[in-house]
C-alpha cells in the first residue's frame, strides 16, 4: 500500500541525529543479526539533513528493495521519502555473508538502485566502505561500471592482504573509499570525497 506521495506505507524506521551514530548503529546491529540493514540520508527544502535506518525485520532492507520504498516527486523529478529528498542510500554487507577478505563492495543490484534513486549508494563491508554513483563511476580512476558483465567476476575477487594500500584495495574493489574502521570513525558522503 502506498500513500498519496507514492511512498510505501507502514515502513518502520528509526531516526538518528548524525551520520556517525546512524552508520555505526547499522554496522554493529547488522553484524549481530546477520541481515543487511539500509537507511537514507535525506534533506528537506531548508537544507536540514535527516538520518533514517529502516527496521531490518520488515523485508525491505537491501538496496534493491529501497527503490520500492521511495517515490519520485513529479515536480522535481527527485527521489523522495517521507516528504524529503533522498541524498544517499547506505546499507551494510554483513561479514557473515562474505568469505574472508572477499570483495565487499557494491553489487550490480546496488548500481541499479543508485540509478533508480539518482543518488549514490554506499556499502559498509567488513574490509571497506564503498560507493557507487548513479553513473556507475568508480572512486579510484573514474572507470565506469554500468553493465551487468562488469560485475561478473567482481564478487569472486579477494583483497590482497600483502597490499593494504588504498590503491591495492581498489585493484580488488574499484568502489572502495577507505577502511571500514576509519570511515565509521569519521563517515563522509560523496560531496566531501569528490570535491
Ligand atoms: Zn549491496
Amino acid at each position: 500500500m502506498r500513500d498519496e506521495n507514492g511512498n510505501l506505507k507502514d515502513v518502520k524506521y528509526y531516526k538518528f541525529d548524525d551520520l556517525k551514530s546512524m552508520t555505526n548503529f547499522m554496522w554493529e546491529t547488522s553484524q549481530d543479526v546477520n541481515i543487511e540493514i539500509s537507511g537514507y540520508v535525506l534533506t528537506d527544502e531548508n537544507g536540514k539533513t535527516y538520518y533514517y535506518v529502516f527496521d531490518w525485520n520488515n523485508g525491505f532492507n537491501d538496496a534493491k528493495n529501497s527503490m520500492n520504498i521511495s517515490a519520485i516527486d513529479k515536480k522535481t523529478n527527485r527521489s523522495v521519502f517521507d516528504g524529503k529528498n533522498i541524498a544517499a542510500q547506505i546499507h551494510t554487507h554483513p561479514s557473515k555473508n562474505y568469505s574472508q577478505n572477499a570483495y565487499d563492495g557494491p553489487s550490480y543490484k546496488d548500481y541499479e538502485t543508485a540509478t533508480a534513486l539518482g543518488v549514490p549508494v554506499y556499502t559498509i563491508g567488513f574490509t571497506g566502505v564503498s560507493v557507487i554513483t548513479s553513473k556507475g563511476i568508480s572512486t579510484s580512476d573514474g572507470n565506469i561500471f554500468t553493465k551487468k558483465s562488469d560485475w561478473e567476476n567482481m564478487g569472486k575477487r579477494h583483497y590482497d592482504m600483502n597490499n593494504l594500500t588504498v590503491a591495492g584495495r581498489r585493484e580488488t574493489n574499484p568502489f572502495y573509499i577507505t577502511s571500514r574502521m576509519s570511515w565509521l570513525n569519521k563517515p563522509q558522503l560523496l560531496n566531501s570525497i569528490f570535491p
